[in-house]
């Protein structure tokens, strides 16, 4: 008789959260397919059986190579010597070890590096809060928190976020949005979903402009191609703005009515005519008033930007430029334009966070926001009593509105500047591949008093840690979701797979190793709930639903769309309107209107430096099977994409004398690097493109291997000195440097 057990799950492999069934039989994992009924699924995406990540998930389940218990260093820092521990020990350990450090410090003294949504990520706050620290770091700030801010200090909420694209239909299903401008994304490689709904409102007359300085198959489908000199974004999107207001082409009634600084606007984008952008940006002066024309006569429109403008040291400016665009053409809150959907109805995840146990003088100390103010608790704090005066709720997790500053926080964990930092939580991150100017990390990380790690793998910076503890892949653990509470929709995915087997595994979830913490250091009576599915039956009562009914129910919860809300209940800003001249950047001490700067670091602003690096280094892209750094593991997918690539254009290669396929050193004024050439004509000859995430699990864990961390990191090259972040959200430049490239003659 069969055992089987069908469980309905929400696969983490990336951030699409895709819907899907687990089978399994006495615990073990024997069948995954789509869950084709879902609505989510019939809606957004293409068929998850062709994702490299979830034909892989039962190789990840079952890797030999899995974290299965915690683990306290037997040896010197990455000497890769290991002692297996109970949870018991773990939790009194290090639960000892943060109390005498807290004693010693003050609670500050504790950081919290999380990755990218690989876990249940509001628990980490929630711990933080409860310590007393306010030194929360993630890649947020080269995320999307650059947006979710600017739109939330622009707009009062995020508009839908991006992940998921769904054109609306009028009543006779035609797609009613007029045109679509993408701007640093080719959804082709990162977002499968979004891409076949793009290829779909192509079909149904959606004019399509993209602006990217490659070539790739989202550019090949576009109307307009705006090819751009890369990091000049804003530059561009200003002089779009330019020719909109200059030739009466925007939407009079709307900004007339719902927008807060036209006047100051208009006056700054006299600045940006496209015959002066045209010299700045490369893109022909003709092709940018097209853009424009294109852009403004085909309404509503929708307006998506994703890293190639996010990690950028210009991006606050481009991503207020984008916002700008989208409100001239009146598309806020319509069908087919920007939708702003508001709070979900459940407890969401921000209301998890507990930011309110987070004294104003704790704040007050977060780490690197006293300079980056946009993107911490100072922004934070302007923009929320606005936001809850409109919504009633918090928007999206502090993860993406309150990090502290990345960079300063590794330099005060070093210098002890402005006050010690001895302790770190990294929890399913790996800064020594993910994060900018490693050889800094590496020495940062070696240096704390205690740096326990959560993660799935022992990767290069667990290697480095005092305490190593295994977490539940999403196949062992539930899920439950408002998009960080940005979102009005709630998805749900049941438990599929045990998180014990005695004698092979004894994994744990984010939410119960903090909570085993907790316990030990007083948090009593802020962790009552045992596990996740208790936590979502609190989550879910203001529905009536306990977390099973609700996943009996469907596991999804969509309100229908209202539009227009704005006519009864204002924009969530200070004015209660689409503020163009931002008052809350003003607030913060910033220009509240966008200004084109040029990169730090390239031809133009660093010629001499120029004369020994003379190639234009961009990295962050997409690789379609891997998610970041991750996978590197998995033999299926490194099969499908064994090396690290570099693209180099031919006549560039044939000058350097590079063939398809050479290992080539790629060389910054920080180090060094080999990559596997690929030849692409698709970009400026004067630019390279790197992969990013590469480390080899296949290479000895103990130094100085680290797992090969060295070899291929991109970020062994990347620039993270504060003075050439984003000056008010603090994202570092990973979309142009310097470098030089040439052969590897011998290894
Ligand atoms: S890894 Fe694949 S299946 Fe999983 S969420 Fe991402 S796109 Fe969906």
């Amino acid at each position: 008789m069969s055992s089987e057990v069908i469980k309905s799950a929400v696969c983490e492999g990336c951030n699409p959260r895709c819907r899907v069934l687990v089978h399994s039989e006495n615990g073990k994992l024997v069948k995954m397919r789509e869950d084709k009924a879902h609505p989510r699924s019939a809606t957004t995406w293409p068929p998850t059986q062709a994702c490299p990540r979830f034909r892989a998930a039962e190789e990840f389940m079952y890797h030999k190579d899995r974290l299965n218990f915690p683990l306290k260093r037997a040896g010197e820092k990455g000497e890769g010597k290991w002692k297996k521990i109970s949870w018991v020990q773990a939790f009194d350990e290090i639960a000892d070890k943060l109390e005498r450090l807290k004693g010693k410090y003050g609670a500050e003294t504790l950081a919290c590096h999380s990755g990218t949504l690989r876990t249940t990520e509001w628990v980490h706050p929630r711990f933080m809060n409860l310590f007393g620290s306010p030194n929360h770091v993630n890649p947020g700030n080269v995320c999307h928190a650059p947006c979710i801010n600017t739109a939330v200090a622009m707009l009062g909420w995020p508009p839908t976020h991006r992940t998921f694209l769904r054109f609306e239909r009028d009543a006779s299903g035609k797609v009613t949005t007029g045109c679509l401008l993408l701007i640093g994304i080719n959804p082709a490689r990162s977002r499968p979903h979004m891409w076949k709904a793009i290829r779909d409102g192509k079909k149904q007359g959606v004019k399509l402009i993209v602006v990217d300085p490659r070539k790739t198959e989202t550019t090949d489908l576009a109307d307009i191609w705006l090819q751009l000199r890369p990091g000049t974004d804003t530059a561009l999107l200003m002089s779009m703005i330019n020719v909109i207001i200059e030739n009466d082409l925007y939407h009079e009634d709307f900004v007339e009515h719902w927008c807060h600084g036209f006047p100051e606007l208009r006056e700054r984008s006299m600045a940006y005519p496209p015959e002066k952008i045209s010299e700045i940006t490369q893109v022909p002066t003709e092709k940018i008033k097209e853009a424009a024309r294109l852009y403004a006569l085909n309404t509503p429109t929708l307006t998506i930007e994703s890293m190639g403008l996010e990690q950028q040291s210009n991006a606050i400016a481009g991503i207020q430029a984008k916002f700008i665009l989208s409100a001239l053409t009146g598309s806020y809150d319509i069908p087919g334009g920007e939708y702003i959907p508001g709070p979900a109805k459940c407890i969401t995840e921000p209301e998890m966070e507990l930011r309110e146990e987070l004294s104003p003088e704790q704040k007050k100390n977060q780490i690197g926001t006293d300079r980056f103010r946009l993107i911490g608790w100072p922004g934070r704090d302007a923009m929320l009593p606005h936001v809850i005066k409109t919504w009633g709720k918090p928007f999206s997790a502090q993860r993406a509105s309150a990090p502290a500053h990345h960079p300063t926080l590794y330099r005060a964990i070093l210098t002890g500047d402005p006050y010690p930092v001895r302790a770190m939580m990294g929890i399913a991150s790996n800064p020594m591949v993910t994060q900018p100017n490693v050889k800094l990390i590496y020495k940062a990380l070696k240096s704390l008093d205690l740096y326990v790690v959560q993660d799935y793998w022992m990767t290069p910076s667990a290697a480095l840690a005092d305490y190593v503890l295994p977490v539940t892949s999403w196949l062992e653990r539930p899920y439950l979701g408002a998009g960080l509470g940005s979102h009005d929709s709630i998805l749900g995915g049941e438990k599929a797979l045990p998180s014990t087997i005695p004698g092979e595994y004894d994994r744990k979830t984010d939410y119960e190793i903090l909570r085993g913490l907790g316990l030990r250091l007083g948090q009593e009576r802020y962790w009552p709930w045992e596990d996740l599915e208790q936590v979502f039956d609190y989550m879910l009562s203001p529905l009536n639903l306990t977390f099973n009914e609700f996943m009996i129910a469907g596991g999804y919860e969509s309100p229908p769309r209202q539009f227009r809300k704005y006519e009864k209940m204002g924009f969530g800003t200070p004015t209660g309107k689409v503020e163009l001249f931002s008052t809350i950047l003003e607030q913060l001490g910033y220009d509240p209107l966008p200004t084109y700067e040029e990169p730090h670091e390239n031809p133009v602003s660093k010629p001499e430096l120029a004369r020994e690096y003379p190639l234009m280094l961009c990295t962050g892209g997409r690789i379609s099977e891997f998610f970041h750094s991750e996978q590197r593991q998995i033999d299926s997918i490194r099969r499908m994409h064994p090396d690290p690539l570099v693209q180099i254009h031919p006549e560039t290669a044939n000058t350097l004398d590079i063939q398809e396929g050479n290992w080539v050193w790629i060389e910054s004024p920080r180090g060094r690097i080999r990559q596997k050439a690929t030849l692409f004509a698709g970009m400026d000859p004067k630019m390279v493109h790197c992969e990013h995430g590469w480390w080899f699990p296949e290479l000895p864990e103990e130094e100085p291997w680290l797992h090969g961390v060295w070899e291929s990191n991109i970020n062994v090259l990347t620039d993270d000195d504060p003075d050439v972040c984003d000056k008010m959200g603090g994202g570092w430049p990973l979309k142009w440097g310097l470098c030089r490239v040439y052969r590897v003659k011998e290894y």
